[in-house]
């Protein structure tokens, strides 16, 4: 199969990410005969700094030209200050509707081998799987009317929550579908008891669980699942939600099984496919080679499931990272106190040794 990909490496550790998760795509296509062609492309603060505009025509374009987007990630301090336009994190809010990606996928899966690694006890955090389903194009994030005044005496910041009834729909179908392949429960999280949003939300996701009837939904207010996201993790199969309590308690679920730095996502739904790992670009660890790779390794064995259809070769990804986990391998994040910690080259090297010694193993 012909894989056209475009690579976004971004910011901060987003390039040396990128780059790991670049060599073992590239393992897979050779050990399993695929012809991978990547486009290269700037985006956030490394395309201000070129064409002083965070997501330039010539990325956009690369884009959309490609099957799918592998994102590192944006974000640096030294544009803190700029307007909103010319910040980093416009490129990658402007690119996801672009794309038209409102479905974002954030698996957190406890790896066996790191459960001792999470902060909360190993009986508490043991068989945790969960998949976050986050609506990526709506709500807070993109919502107008948005400003900050300053012109009257205090200064009022305003943002807009909206969420239409076909936005909320056709997200609650891709959890309930998404459900169906899993433990076929649902839980959608919301503050209904608050927003008129959340209100809306209920009503939809309700009426569009009659057409799943063997996935059990179930509701639940965002500040009560954040704190059962502590207390029982294991209980959470698929947790469907609006676009910034997602973010927020799939960072959560983050630090729940780990690190960070582990997480994969995929937003997809759109004309073409965006995978990234949830972090950002970690400004306080980028260029120390100590980055964890695995978040945006994982994100490219759910390209390779979602957009390539390439089951075989993804699960494939994801047994070379439990793997080199059950071996010990740990980046600086992953390890704890007596442990030795292996950089971001070395942790990507393990996988793709993995996933290039697979024809041996055959
Ligand atoms: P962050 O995710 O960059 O970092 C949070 C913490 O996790 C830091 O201590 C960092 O060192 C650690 N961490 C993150 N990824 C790691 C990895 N792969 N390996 C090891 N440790 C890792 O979040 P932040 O510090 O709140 O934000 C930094 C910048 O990133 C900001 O400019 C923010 O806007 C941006 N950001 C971008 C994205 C994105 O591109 N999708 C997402 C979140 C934040």
């Amino acid at each position: 199969m012909q894989l056209d990909v475009t690579s976004l490496p971004g910011d901060g550790i987003g390039p040396e990410v990128t780059s790991q998760a670049i060599r073992v795509l590239d393992g897979v296509a050779a050990r399993f005969g695929h012809e991978l062609s990547i486009d290269e492309k700037e985006i956030g603060g490394a395309a201000l700094k070129q064409f002083g505009n965070p997501l330039p025509d010539s990325t956009l374009q690369a884009c959309l030209r490609s099957k799918a987007v592998l994102l590192g990630a944006v974000g640096s301090p030294e544009f803190d200050r700029n307007s909103r336009n010319l910040r980093p994190e416009t490129g990658l809010l402007r690119l996801r509707r672009e794309l038209g990606a409102f479905a974002n996928l954030r698996p957190a899966v406890l790896y066996e081998s790191l459960a001792n690694r999470s902060p909360l006890r190993e009986e508490v955090v043991r068989g945790t799987d969960i998949l976050i389903v986050r609506e990526l194009l709506g709500g807070l994030y993109f919502g107008e009317p948005r400003s900050i005044n300053e012109s009257t005496g205090a200064t009022v910041a305003t943002n807009t929550m909206t969420y239409t009834e076909p936005e909320i729909e056709r997200i609650a179908r891709i959890g309930f579908q998404l459900a169906r392949t899993r433990r076929r429960q649902l839980l959608s999280v919301d503050k209904a008891n608050v927003l008129e949003c959340s209100r809306l939300w209920r009503e939809v996701v309700t009426r569009v669980g009659q057409h799943f009837p063997e996935v059990q939904l179930a509701h639940m207010y965002v500040d009560s699942a954040a704190m059962l996201l502590v207390l029982k993790p294991s209980s959470f199969d698929v947790i469907l939600t609006e676009n910034m309590f997602g973010d927020i308690l799939s960072d959560q679920a983050g630090g729940v099984v780990g690190s960070l730095g582990l997480l994969a996502s995929a937003s997809v739904g759109g004309l073409v496919g965006l995978y990234e790992p949830v972090h950002g670009s970690a400004p306080d660890i980028a260029g120390q080679g100590v980055a964890n790779p695995l978040g945006a390794i994982l994100s490219v064995a759910m390209m390779l499931r979602h957009t390539f259809g390439l089951h075989k070769e993804a699960e494939c990804v994801e047994a070379g990272v439990v793997a080199a986990l059950k071996a010990g391998f740990r980046t600086r994040d992953l390890a704890g106190a007596s442990e030795r910690t292996v950089s971001t080259d070395e942790m990507g090297n393990q996988i793709l040794q993995f996933v290039s010694d697979g024809a041996a193993r055959d």
